[in-house]
């Protein structure tokens, strides 16, 4: 018989790890599962976090890493695994892994973040890895000294963008829109480097090259550039709570202010979550506020 965990979190980003935190010093048995074995989410892959109270200017993968350091210290239980499989049987949930590892617990805690949109353009496939990226900040050093452009217009791309600016020897961002909405500050901070040029009011259509990239074709011009770096938003990863849990129009999942879904005992937290603000600040806010309901509710 599998053990009976009181609190099961998937997902190990900053949201996961804060629901892991409370859910240790609330005295019960938990256990959080998470795929990447490097550090802690989205966050780790950012350069710098502006934003976060009392740590400024702190590098994303360090702000990550005392998340997991903070939650293992207080003798917090993580397990590397890929969720494929949540289910509700009777009064508990059953979760499965893709080594067919299965935990049982009396409340599930969803933290799995959001993954990037592609552009589905002819040549994004097929030069994936060969000059085609989803990060800056992983990828920004094999790009020393060459073009580079970044397609999207909101906060990740201008802050691709600047990563990119200070290896790269000239980074175009193309964005299909007259405006950015990514934040001021940042959209000043590139707008001040010689090396960065804005492209507005185009759409990419394709990515050429031979064995890696060489060109990007848009709707009204052809850039040669050696990479493209992807930045045009995130996709939830909702997909393993059908049935279980009500989406919004983008596939969010919705849940009430104790973070708790149509199905007692489970709760998502994070990104993941129909919200309006999705940063960290508030990533472990819905960490904290799960695991306290859960543990007063169910444990
Ligand atoms: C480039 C970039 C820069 C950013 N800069 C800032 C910033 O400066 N300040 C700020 O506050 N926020 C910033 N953010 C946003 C911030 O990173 C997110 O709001 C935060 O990481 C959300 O945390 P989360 O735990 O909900 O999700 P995530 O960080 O996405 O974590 C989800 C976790 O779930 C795991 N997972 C996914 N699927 C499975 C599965 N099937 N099984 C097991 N595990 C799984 C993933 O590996 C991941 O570790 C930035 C984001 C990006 C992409």
């Amino acid at each position: 018989m599998n053990k009976m965990y009181d609190i099961l979190i998937v997902g190990g980003g900053p949201a996961g790890l804060s629901s892991l935190i409370y859910a240790v010093r609330g005295g019960i048995e938990a256990l959080l599962i998470e795929d990447n074995p490097y550090g802690c989410g989205q966050i780790s892959l950012t350069e710098q976090v502006d934003n976060y109270p009392g740590l400024n200017g702190i590098n994303g993968f360090d702000l990550g890493d005392r998340f997991i350091e903070h939650a293992t210290s207080l003798g917090g239980n993580i397990k590397k695994g890929k969720v494929v499989k949540i289910a509700k049987e009777d009064d508990h949930f059953i979760t499965e892994t893709d080594k067919g590892d299965v935990y049982e617990s009396k409340t599930l805690i969803y933290a799995l973040g959001t993954h990037h949109r592609l552009l589905n353009i002819e040549g994004e496939e097929k030069f994936k890895g060969h000059g085609v990226s989803y990060c800056a900040t992983c990828d920004a050093t094999f790009f020393k000294d060459k073009t580079v452009a970044v397609v999207g217009g909101g906060d990740t791309a201008l802050s691709d963008a600047f990563v990119l600016s200070k290896l790269s020897k000239k980074v175009y961002v193309i964005h299909r829109r007259d405006v950015f909405r990514a934040s001021k500050s940042l959209v000043d901070k590139c707008a001040l480097k010689d090396n960065i040029e804005f492209v507005f009011n185009t759409v990419p259509l394709r990515i050429e090259g031979d064995k890696s990239v060489k060109r990007i074709v848009t709707s009204t011009l052809t850039l040669d550039a050696s990479g493209v770096f992807v930045a045009v938003g995130e996709i939830p990863n909702s997909m393993l709570l059908e049935g279980l849990a009500d989406l919004d129009n983008s596939s969010h999942v919705i849940t009430n202010e104790d973070m708790e879904t149509k199905t007692p005992g489970l709760f998502v937290v994070g990104d993941v979550r129909s919200k309006r603000l999705r940063q960290v600040v508030t990533a472990v806010s819905d960490g904290a506020i799960a695991s306290t309901y859960a543990i007063e509710k169910y444990c």
